[in-house]
């Protein structure tokens, strides 16, 4: 006999199914040029979504609005089914509550394609910073995850190195270590790997997908198809600031529908 979910088990459930992030018809422009034309996406927790598409496609942007480092004209952001709440509108339209919006940039922590290292602080200063000036955390529990989160990705033995002693793919890995630090509900990454030569790229993919595997909630800008084949659970096509075509990995990949998918795809070959 089928099991009959209680009240409280279905009231549990629905709870955790909030997503980290969910996007609802998002509309950005920079003056005149719309960038994003009505786009919904959904990070549910533990998931992984890649997000592809042409240079110039808004794919940044629409990272970048995730955390609010963008505004946006239309459209509703929600973080773990919490709504942005807004003043003003259209061009003038700005998230109405500074502390909402650095709960929200504190719990999504950005990597960014060129890294950006602090130069004058060691790698260790560099990951304990955020934690110890904006969450406001203890100094020694701080520095005890800072190096927890160096090994892990495979550089603990450069604490006290300067961002220039390290080869791009140490660096981008220090600033991963830099953002789980931040202990964040999801990480967002912006062409984690596209500076990187390709034999530093795949230390950079090997730390991404085992992040994948330990259930970390993660969007991913990249043009590595290969890596959205492997980590994600949902892939997004972006094209022109319209959402194309979207869905699990074997499908886009696999058998995509759109003729600019496909053109995509062949194009990235
Ligand atoms: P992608 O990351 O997919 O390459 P972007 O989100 O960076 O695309 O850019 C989308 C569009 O918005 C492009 O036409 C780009 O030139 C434009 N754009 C991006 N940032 C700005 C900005 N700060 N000011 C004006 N236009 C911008
Ligand atoms: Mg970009």
């Amino acid at each position: 006999m089928p099991e009959i979910p209680s009240p409280e088990a279905t009231l549990t459930d629905a709870a955790t199914d909030t997503p980290v992030i969910q996007i609802r018809n998002l509309h950005k422009a920079y003056g005149a040029l719309e960038v994003l034309k009505g786009v919904d996406i959904s990070a549910p927790r533990g998931h992984v979504i890649s997000l592809i598409g042409s240079s110039g496609s808004g794919k940044s942007t629409l990272l970048r609005c995730c955390n609010l480092l963008e505004d946006s004209q239309q459209g509703e952001i929600l973080f773990k089914g919490e709504p942005v709440t807004w003043r003003g509108e259209g061009h003038h339209r700005r998230p109405s509550d500074p502390k909402q919006v650095l709960r929200i940039r504190t719990n999504l922590s950005m990597v960014f394609q060129q890294f950006n290292l602090w130069a004058h602080m060691t790698i260790l200063q560099n990951v304990m910073e955020a934690p110890l000036t904006v969450l406001k955390r203890e100094r020694a529990e701080v520095e005890k995850a800072a190096r927890g989160y160096l090994a892990k990705v495979g550089i603990g033995d450069k604490c006290d190195a300067y961002p220039a002693q390290l080869s791009g793919g140490q660096q981008q890995r220090a600033a991963i270590a830099r953002g789980l630090c931040m202990e964040p509900e999801a990480l967002l990454f912006d062409e984690p790997t596209s500076a990187l030569d390709p034999e530093l790229e795949q230390e950079v993919v090997k730390v991404i997908k085992a992040l994948a595997e330990e259930g970390r909630t993660m969007i991913i800008v990249t043009h590595d198809m290969k890596m959205a084949r492997d980590v994600s659970d949902h892939v997004v096509f972006l094209h022109k600031g319209m959402i194309e075509e979207e869905g699990p990995p074997e499908t886009l990949f696999g058998a995509p529908k759109s003729e600019r998918l496909q053109g995509f795809l062949m194009s990235t070959v």
